[in-house]
């Protein structure tokens, strides 16, 4: 376990931690790793206070010194790769090749707001009135509270913090309460370089705890911009107390995401795309697919094919690169996915490969199951729901409309894919008739995205869009200014006022 002193966190075994904690356990052997301070409702004030002076400094940064710093963040996190992969691995308990994904994730989007410093700009428009020039600039907003998940605990914070600080705001994370070890690595990591770049004080600070602290950033006027990623559940609550106040939220919330199969697929390409959205993380990504919606034609040739290579999964220790799933996160999350099986069943699913939670041996943390496959009805509840497990769902289709009909029919919006060579049914599925999702793929899955396009979903996804693209307006307000350079006041529209 070198790589935990490496990024400056002690394994402790004992008590001896003071005043309210949580413990973060490992998926992957069940050994408690630490124990972790929660934040009390007085530290919190102070740390907003802090974070809203620090804004009236950091705000007056050129954006390009910003970016300077953000660029420093990308070399620090590539020296430390290696162990804040294996970190994300062990606590999280993705594949270690995911875990390096992920910090390459941060760096990626470090080496693209770097360049976004030099590009914060807004329109020119000709104005109506002689002698008036009108344009629009983007200023820092201010204090961002940054809500995250467990899945992805280190990379959600990252495609909001590098963005946001370019863009001249501060930062409060408060990351999932159970991976609270990756977001301290991660603020070790960029303390070093804020000190040495003299950041001031409070530019990035963490809060720890429960839902509880979620709702004070949540609930907080200091606060102009929330962007919490996780369950629709958690969306609706957070986004109804920002509401409240008419603050701004960006929302990252649950997916249900389905691969179109046509008969025109290729389907050495098809399948694998399939396997890795469904297993990949152990179904605990938002982008995993949970849903395969097939051509009836090839529909027993896919499946055959399908089964076999769900044949060939190896199930352990997702540090060891020999393995390609690894645990779910908790005993909660095995208990959701027992109760989603057993309600597929009842609702008429029939499972071709069954499920089951892996015993004995290597699996002593008691949160390895196996991933399974049901035939479905497309309209049964269950498969409406989003299970954050390897529980993948499959259903045959005649035309592509029907396809498409399937495949909008659920309440979350966020990523979708058809596989086919048919460019017609490609451009279809692109098209406004086509998938109303965040994310349309052809020929590749669901699961995954590069960190240059916006990323977000429709409907209870929560309609917020992070990372790439223009996502870098929901972190600046915008303002319009109008100059008059004449000797005259023409008023807009015409007006007429003389006194
Ligand atoms: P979760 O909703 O249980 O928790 C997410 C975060 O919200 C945690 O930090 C939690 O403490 C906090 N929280 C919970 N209730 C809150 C409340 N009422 N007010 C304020 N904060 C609150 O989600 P999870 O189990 O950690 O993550 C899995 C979910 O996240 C899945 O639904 C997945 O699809 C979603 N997710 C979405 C995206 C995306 O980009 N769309 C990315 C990752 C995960």
């Amino acid at each position: 376990m070198n790589f935990l002193n490496t990024l400056g966190i002690q394994k402790i075994n004992n008590d001896s931690a003071s005043g309210e904690t949580i413990h973060s356990f490992s998926p992957v052997d069940g050994e408690r790793i630490a124990s972790v301070k929660i934040t009390t409702p007085v530290d919190y004030d102070e740390i907003v206070q802090q974070a809203s002076d620090a804004f009236l400094q950091w705000r007056l940064w050129p954006a390009p010194k910003r970016g300077e710093v953000v660029r420093q963040i990308g070399e620090a996190l590539r020296q430390y790769k290696e162990p804040l992969g294996k970190l994300v691995s062990y606590e999280m308990g993705k594949s270690l090749q995911e875990g390096l994904g992920e910090v390459q994730e941060m760096i990626d989007i470090c080496d693209f707001a770097v360049g976004l410093s030099r590009q914060l700009h807004g329109l020119t428009m000709h104005s109506e009135r002689p002698a008036h020039r009108m344009y629009e600039q983007y200023h820092p907003l201010g204090v961002v509270g940054i809500i995250s998940a467990f899945n992805f605990p280190v990379a959600v914070w990252s495609w909001n913090a590098m963005l946001a600080w370019v863009c001249g705001d501060t930062c409060i994370w408060k990351p999932s309460e159970k991976t609270p070890l990756c977001a301290i690595a991660c603020q070790n990591i960029i303390s070093k370089v804020f000190a040495e770049n003299n950041v001031p004080e409070g530019v990035s600070s963490i809060i720890i705890g429960t839902k509880e602290a979620g709702e004070w950033l949540s609930k907080d006027e200091r606060i102009p911009l929330i962007s919490a990623t996780g369950s629709t559940r958690m969306g609706k609550a957070v986004a109804a107390n920002v509401a409240q106040r008419l603050g701004r939220s960006l929302l990252e919330l649950g997916g249900n995401n389905a691969i179109i199969i046509s008969k025109d697929a290729d389907l050495n390409i098809a399948i694998p795309a399939a396997l890795f959205g469904a297993v990949g993380t152990a179904g605990q990504r938002c982008t995993s697919t949970r849903r395969l919606i097939i051509h009836e034609d090839i529909y027993e040739n896919f499946k055959e094919k399908l089964v076999k290579a769900y044949g060939q999964l190896r199930i352990g220790d997702p540090l060891n690169t020999e393995n390609h799933v690894g645990p779910l996160i908790d005993k909660d999350a095995i208990n959701a996915y027992l109760n989603a099986i057993d309600e597929c069943k009842k609702q008429g699913g029939n499972f071709i490969i069954g499920g089951g939670v892996l015993e004995g041996g290597e699996y002593q943390s008691g949160c390895y199951v196996k991933p399974c496959i049901a035939e479905v009805e497309h309209h049964l509840p269950i498969v409406h729901a989003e299970t954050f497990a390897p529980i993948l769902y499959l259903m045959k289709y005649k035309t592509l409309e029907e396809a498409i009909q399937i495949q909008n029919a659920v309440p979350q919006g966020l990523s979708s894919s058809i596989m086919t060579n048919n460019l017609r049914e490609a451009e279809h599925f692109l098209s406004p008739s086509g998938s109303d999702c965040g994310i349309a793929n052809i020929n590749i899955g669901t699961s995954g995205a590069e960190i240059g396009g916006a990323f977000g979903g429709e409907k209870e996804t929560g309609g917020g869009r992070e990372s790439g693209s223009d996502a870098w307006k929901n972190y600046m307000r915008r303002q319009t200014n109008t100059i008059n350079y004449s000797d005259q006041l023409p008023l807009a529209q015409g007006i007429k006022f003389d006194i």
